[in-house]
């Protein structure tokens, strides 16, 4: 099997079909064996998985995916790569390409259908244009999802892996660890690609926990108060929710409920724990 993931090879399939990598669909095409082998590895993907990939683009990870896993469900979104991946798979006959916006798909349907509702995989190399709605998409779906291995932009890596006191750490953070534990694989250059992204590039796993990691009464007011602190960084916690009005809080009551939990009513979010942030919730919604 020749396989794609090598400038040469790439090459010569985007010339046959014609073809240029298209910006506005975020296509930046592997081309290091070394990186495909590494978010391979570091998915644990084995012959019991089914896995869903997001943008096979022309399918260089796709063909590692397809011989290391039992199935493989890929989703992409631009139909002009569908007769280029029926061709550079045509080889393999555990994979399905879904001509899809995954954004639009019902994830849960995918993996009933697929691997009878049993928890899948998901291994890609993500378009950066739409990292977080993906991300946040696989892990509110519900949809039941073991891991997530993922090329994303460097520094969204980084502030999916930070905690407290990190520049870095902000709600994308706080949303990754409710509800897995994030782990940086590898950094990846920009000559891994065609064409080069202008940022650098990361892979990390995200292992999802059985349940979220704290138990807190109102979810989406503990993300809205979350979503507060981190949109006006530089504003202390008491002065940022009392300014948004859905929050239905005083400066006041803010304070009081910092003091309850011992921190300092003047801090701001960022050296807040999710176990602080679902703390103060809590008190909040009293
Ligand atoms: N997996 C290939 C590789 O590693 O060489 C291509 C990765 S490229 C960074 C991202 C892929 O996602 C492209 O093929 C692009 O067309 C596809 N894509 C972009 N937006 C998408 C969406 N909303 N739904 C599904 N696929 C999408």
């Amino acid at each position: 099997m020749a396989y794609l993931g090598n400038a040469a090879r790439t090459k010569e399939v985007l010339s046959k079909y014609n073809m240029s990598a298209k910006k506005k669909f975020g296509q930046n095409f592997l081309i290091d064996s070394g990186v495909l082998d590494g978010i391979v590895e570091a998915s644990g993907v084995t012959k019991e998985d089914c896995v869903l990939e997001i943008g096979p683009g022309i399918g260089s990870l796709t063909q590692y995916l397809a011989e290391a896993a039992k199935r493989v469900v890929s989703v992409e979104i631009d139909k002009t790569l569908i007769p280029v991946l029926n061709d550079t798979l045509s080889e393999y006959d555990n994979v399905t390409i879904i001509n899809e916006d995954i954004l639009k798909v019902d994830i849960e349907s995918i993996v009933k259908e697929y691997n009878e509702g049993r928890a899948i995989k998901v291994v890609a190399n993500l378009p950066y244009y739409i990292t977080t709605p993906i991300i946040m998409k696989l892990f509110e779906s519900g949809a039941p999802i073991d891991s997530i291995t993922v090329m994303v932009q460097k520094e969204v890596a980084d502030r999916m892996v930070m905690g407290p006191g990190n520049k870095d750490y902000g709600s994308l953070s706080l949303a990754v660890g409710y509800y897995a534990k994030a782990t940086a694989v590898m950094n990846v250059p920009p000559g891994s690609f065609i064409p080069q992204p202008n940022v650098g590039s990361a892979v990390v796993h995200l292992k999802r926990y059985e349940k979220p990691a704290v138990e807190v009464g109102n979810e989406k007011y503990m993300f809205e108060i979350i979503r507060t602190a981190f949109n006006q960084r530089r504003k202390t916690l008491s002065n940022s929710l009392s300014n948004n009005p859905s929050l239905k809080v005083t400066r006041q009551q803010v304070q009081d409920a910092l003091t309850e939990i011992n921190i300092d009513e003047k801090a701001r979010g960022e050296i807040l724990s999710l176990t602080q942030f679902a703390r103060l919730s809590d008190i909040l919604q009293r």
